[in-house]
């Protein structure tokens, strides 16, 4: 196993070890090495076909909270839990993120020339503000380093509540599991096309997104939807999640709460962000 995403793991369980009122159960990782059980749920079967995308800006509506503007980080904080691995893990760190409120401490990512920049190790970046129903307009980019490939070539991620994955990562000429390639729902569905720049170039999503419903027995009642554009393309066409998204094992429903902080993923590369906005539906 890859030693950058242990050490990830290992460090997001070792902050998951502060929850105290639902112990998350411990997965054995030299165990797991040897059966690569994340290599179930990785679909290497199709390849979305390439598109260019047409040059495009995309301001904020008057409507629109601006999640960053290239000035500060007043909106974001850092979440007390890492992204753990599979169902367990998430759903016994949804209940601790819940239970505490959704307590965080000061971001740790940096500013740079008006843009965001992940800081390796210093953790995700999660909204101060809760969300249910949401469009996201979000710009990202991916620095130029031919050393890397696969899935460590800028991973990072928008996580809708902090627990439903598009993936960010560079999918330009960089292959990797189709349903991991940028802007594939995580494990779950793989972009229609691929619309991705050449590292280097800022590129946008466009995100609609439906947050899950759960009857009082904490049945889901209605499926999470993801609606999302990659530089102006449409590659995931309301997409019915069949739950989180998860590392390990087949995705499955939880009841947690209808509005959840948005989440941005330290996958430990130097992913820059840029020009955030959200508008609640
Ligand atoms: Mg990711």
């Amino acid at each position: 196993m890859n030693k950058l995403i242990y050490c990830l793991i290992i460090l997001s369980m070792a902050g998951m070890l502060n929850a105290q009122k639902y112990p998350i159960p411990t997965l054995d990782w030299d165990a797991l090495s040897e059966t690569k059980p994340w290599e179930k749920t990785e679909d290497w079967s199709v390849i979305p076909k390439k598109v260019t995308p047409g040059d495009h800006t995309h301001m904020p509506s008057s409507d629109a909270i601006i999640l960053f503007d290239g000035s500060n980080l007043d909106q974001w904080q850092k979440p007390t839990y890492g992204i753990p691995a599979d169902y367990a893990g998430t759903k016994a760190t949804v209940m601790n993120a819940t239970y505490e409120k959704h307590a965080g401490s000061p971001p740790e990512w940096i500013i740079k020339d008006g843009v965001i920049e992940v800081k390796p190790g210093g953790g995700n970046l999660q909204t101060k503000q809760s969300f249910g129903d949401v469009q996201l307009h979000i710009e990202w980019l991916s620095p130029v380093d031919k050393e890397k490939k696969g899935q460590m070539y800028s991973n990072s991620g928008v996580f809708f509540m902090g627990i439903y994955e598009l993936q960010v990562l560079n999918s330009y000429e960089n292959e990797t599991y189709s349903n991991g390639q940028a802007g594939a729902v995580y494990k779950q569905s793989p972009p229609l096309v691929n619309a991705s720049r050449p590292p280097g170039q800022w590129q946008a999503y466009d995100i609609i997104f439906n947050a899950p419903k759960f009857d009082t027995e904490g049945n889901c009642i209605q499926k999470a939807r993801i609606t999302a554009f990659h530089n102006g393309i449409l590659i995931q066409n309301n997409y019915e999640l069949d739950g989180p998204t998860f590392y390990i094992g087949e995705a499955e429903y939880f009841a947690h709460e209808a509005k959840m902080p948005l989440l941005l993923q330290d996958h430990g590369d130097k992913v820059k962000f840029r020009n955030i906005w959200i508008r609640e539906l």
